[in-house]
């Protein structure tokens, strides 16, 4: 594609979603098995759905609605979307490059960052929020830290807002150097613009220098700021996690507010700390052991209510994928524990869904099956050879530990399908894909000749 070609594109697909419509619509999912995935809730076989705008109006048996568009979910698992509490989507476009002859994720994405315009944002953002989509993942909660002026912010709230997703967009720095401070009136600007499905939040760093009072003076104004204008908050606690820990406790920053992600080798009462206080914890079971931050145990956090699991890159953790997260997680701890019971597949399903939703503030509005919830709904077909075999028993041990993205058949997110017939709709896929490879050859060529 012609550059020219491509920038015309960009410009389209940059403004048609400010002029989008609410959807309009009213479903019927007919017949699925449904693990609602409610606190001590029960599944219902064979229930109808019934969704009017971005709704779920009614869950019952043998609904009726004339104006519907029918989804037959008969012999498949209809399920809340997965909820992806943490993410970095403008690493999209560098796939495949850690671990490869560059190396580490640190230095490389830093250096590729720093070579991203506005339009590779918006591809990686874009290319990425598909991919979550179509493996049944409809929330993110995007930590944006690679803003350099306000069109990049602006491209990667585009992206968002034009995939379908929901999202919080965690609007961060430059780099993750901390030196420059946060565009907060930009954030401000975009928060005007923002809906209950693509919201604003900040995303926070803590000095690396704990000891520099110029840099906490900056970051405390980043954070009253929050506070006031009633935005979520995430914050990466990792590399020296205890330290950066005791600083948020000194400092009285947790809070409901705030999220913090990682925590790895997190003291016990630091978490009871963080639990006292009402804030939200992330982790990110493949990103974690994949960058060395060691095993990333469920059973050590168990006592933080407020928990979510997350992706933290679809590059570097090679993909978008819930399924593998949880497997991850689930071998991890049995393999610790040496055992095989460890831990429970429907508490695992309940982690990615329900309280990844609460973890950063969204339990109100997703994470289970209820009336009056969004309708953010994934429909997984098992009618497939890798999830064949199965003559019973509780379904969640058969989706945590066989499904992969592809059993994902149907999606809706805020009552729009996005995925039907497994495939994603109203995209040209083809086209989207060339442009992202195109994105990604630049960056690299670019950061290469400057070697
Ligand atoms: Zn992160």
């Amino acid at each position: 594609m012609s550059c020219k070609l491509q920038a015309v594109l960009f410009i389209a697909c940059f403004f048609s979603a400010s002029v989008s419509a609410a959807p309009q619509n009213t479903l019927l999912i007919r017949q699925g098995y449904l693990l609602p995935m409610i606190a001590n809730g029960q599944d219902q076989p064979s229930t109808d759905i019934l969704i009017r705008n971005n709704q779920i109006v009614q869950i019952g048996k043998n609904l009726v609605a004339a104006d519907a568009k029918i989804i037959d979910a008969r012999g498949k698992y209809v399920m809340p979307g997965f909820v992806d509490a943490h993410n970095h989507l403008w690493v999209t476009t560098m796939r495949g490059q850690f671990r490869n002859k560059q190396g580490k994720f640190f230095p490389v994405s830093n250096k590729l960052a720093k070579k991203m315009q506005p339009d590779d944002i918006w591809l990686a953002m874009y290319s990425g929020s598909l991919e979550l989509l179509q493996s049944g993942i409809t929330t993110t909660g995007d930590f944006f830290d690679n803003i350099h002026g306000p069109a990049w912010g602006d491209a990667g709230f585009r992206a968002l807002e034009k995939s379908g997703i929901r999202a919080i967009m965690y609007y961060g720095g430059p780099d993750k150097t901390t030196k420059r401070m946060i565009d907060l009136t930009h954030l401000a600007e975009l928060k005007k613009q923002s809906t209950d499905r693509v919201q604003l939040g900040l995303g926070w760093r803590i000095p690396r220098d704990l000891s520099s009072q110029q840099n906490w003076a900056m970051r405390d104004k980043e954070y009253r700021f929050a506070v006031q204008h009633n935005l979520p908050i995430q914050v990466h606690v990792s590399g020296d996690a205890r330290a950066m820990f005791d600083a948020l406790i000194d400092r009285q920053y947790l809070s409901p507010s705030l999220t913090v992600i990682h925590a790895s080798d997190a003291l016990p009462q630091q978490l009871n700390a963080l639990q006292k206080s009402g804030g939200g914890l992330v982790l990110t079971p493949v990103s974690e052991q994949r960058v060395g931050y060691g095993l990333t145990l469920l059973n050590h956090f168990e006592d933080v209510e407020r928990q979510g699991l997350g992706i933290d890159g679809n590059a570097l953790s090679g993909g978008a994928n819930m399924f593998e997260t949880l497997r991850t997680a689930a071998l991890t701890e049995s393999g610790k524990a040496k055992d095989e019971t460890l831990p429970d597949a429907r508490q695992l399903l309940a982690l990615a869904t329900r309280r990844s939703a609460e973890s950063i503030g969204l339990g109100e509005l997703t994470g289970t099956l209820e009336e009056g919830k969004r309708a953010d709904i994934q429909i997984i077909n098992p009618n497939t050879l890798n999830m064949a075999g199965f003559g019973g028993g509780d379904p969640a041990a058969l989706i945590v530990y066989s499904a992969q993205p592809e059993n994902v058949e149907t999606v809706i997110v805020d009552g729009r399908i996005i995925k039907a017939d497994g495939k994603l709709q109203g995209i040209n896929l083809e086209e989207q894909l060339r442009a992202t490879n195109a994105s990604a050859k630049k960056l690299l060529e670019h950061s290469e000749s400057q070697m």
